[in-house]
């Protein structure tokens, strides 16, 4: 669906009320009453409009894992979730390590035509910690990689991970750890405490992240260099970067949507979708996590979208793999956990979950103000909506998340990517044609 669009009765943000115009992929107008000949209208009263979400912690599994996850579904999970542009872990078979393996991952995202992929490019080759991968040549390769990242893998070895920190600086890179020291996880199936203790599962203690995240911030301030923290889990981890933040160093955190909203009391069931890496953690993490991201310690929102085949899942916890699907659930968690609560409104919800991801990814055309001139990416949510998230809901390939089953607010009505409609009254445009 393209051409003209008038969109009617929108909340920018969940504030004024406005009509929108879009035409050749911009937001041609905005203001009360408008009209344009020839453009198709479309009833939007009362729906908030946000600019197009933009996720830094996609795992899309194309090259490699195709059972899993392919670009072309991930993008389709993506827009149903109300993305316009999401950046793809390299933790795919090829390692996203060569500037051949980014552009092929580009290529992907454009023939999908859903969504902004952005790759994003190993840190070491073959994310196995042992020397650097060739970011320069990823930075300078059509893909134009900004973000660095062994997700999955900590870069546990602290020279490789000062030499990374001091590389990326030349093109305003960052880096982007997966905070978890190897050996004090190893065999860990979930959070290490009260509960873990309970059931007799090796523990994943909350010193394993922070260990790393102290390290990483003071490596970061001694070069002088952007850091950027996946999933932050632990009360402690918000303690650290709210010291280093007050310090001045140039660190950014994200939380997932489902460290905001579920605990470890969840794996006394057994079911492996709450599996996942980091583990959930305590109710005082739960709540930590969302002080931190209210007071703005947490920079944003990202999913950890980890898609896994049923096989993968539906097995016994011990053998079962980590990672949720998250991207179509997203927006709708962060509306229970933090907008129903009074921690942010929707002006923040903007913030968290667009503007300032597509920032710290140096992503231009994403996370822009919606207003004329400005390119047409935004998602239209309804605020007053609520239901069982069911697998109707699903829009990737694999089923694993931790919300089946349970009553969420909100819907994602309506997606616009580059000025044509990718959702459209809650169903993917592809899909219509
Ligand atoms: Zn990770």
């Amino acid at each position: 669906m393209s051409g003209t669009l008038l969109f009617r009765g929108v909340r920018l943000e969940g504030g004024p009320v406005t009509d929108i115009i879009v035409a050749d992929g911009t937001i041609a107008e905005t203001g009360t009453a408008l009209s344009r000949a020839g453009a198709r209208q479309i009833d939007a009263d009362g729906l908030i409009a946000l600019p197009g979400l933009v996720d830094l912690h996609t795992h899309l599994r194309e090259p490699g894992y195709e059972a899993s996850e392919t670009v072309l579904t991930g993008s389709r999970a993506a827009a149903a979730g109300g993305y316009t542009a999401v950046f793809a872990m390299p933790n795919t078979s090829p390692v996203a390590d060569t500037a051949g393996v980014v552009e092929q991952e580009l290529a992907l995202g454009d023939a999908a035509g859903l969504v902004t992929v952005q790759p994003i490019g190993a840190v070491t080759v073959g994310q196995k910690g042992e020397r650097l991968a060739e970011l320069g040549a990823m930075a300078a390769s059509r893909a134009r990689v900004r973000v660095f990242s062994d997700d999955g893998f900590c870069v546990w070895d602290p020279l490789i991970m000062r030499r990374a920190l001091e590389y990326v600086k030349s093109f305003d890179g960052v880096i982007a750890q997966h905070a978890q020291d190897p050996r004090l996880t190893e065999g860990a199936q979930m959070n290490e405490g009260r509960v873990s203790a309970e059931l007799g599962l090796a523990g994943w203690p909350a010193v394993a992240e922070e260990a790393i995240i102290a390290r990483d911030v003071l490596l970061a301030e001694h070069v002088g260099s952007r850091l950027h923290v996946c999933h932050l889990s632990t009360a402690g981890s918000v303690d650290l970067i709210r010291w280093a933040k007050r310090r001045g160093i140039a660190v950014t955190a994200e939380v997932t949507p489902h460290h905001l909203i579920l605990t470890d009391e969840l794996v006394r069931g057994y079911d492996a979708r709450y599996k996942v890496n980091p583990p959930l953690r305590r109710d005082e993490d739960v709540r930590a996590l969302r002080e931190g991201l209210a007071d703005g310690t947490i920079d944003i929102v990202a999913t950890d979208h980890a898609p896994h085949p049923d096989e993968a899942k539906s097995c016994e916890w011990q053998s079962a793999a980590n990672g949720m699907v998250g991207l179509e659930s997203a927006l709708r968690v962060v509306h229970a956990a933090m907008v129903e609560t009074g921690l942010l409104d929707w002006p923040d919800v903007a913030r968290v979950m667009s503007r300032t991801p597509a920032r710290i990814g140096r992503l231009s055309g994403h996370g822009r103000p919606l207003a004329e001139g400005e390119p047409a990416e935004f998602t239209l949510y309804d605020d007053s909506a609520s239901g069982v998230f069911g697998e109707a809901d699903l829009r990737g390939r694999s089923r694993n998340s931790p919300y089946l089953g349970r009553s969420l607010p909100g819907r994602v009505r309506w997606t616009v990517h580059g000025g044509r409609v990718t959702v459209a009254d809650g169903e993917l445009a592809e899909a219509l044609t």
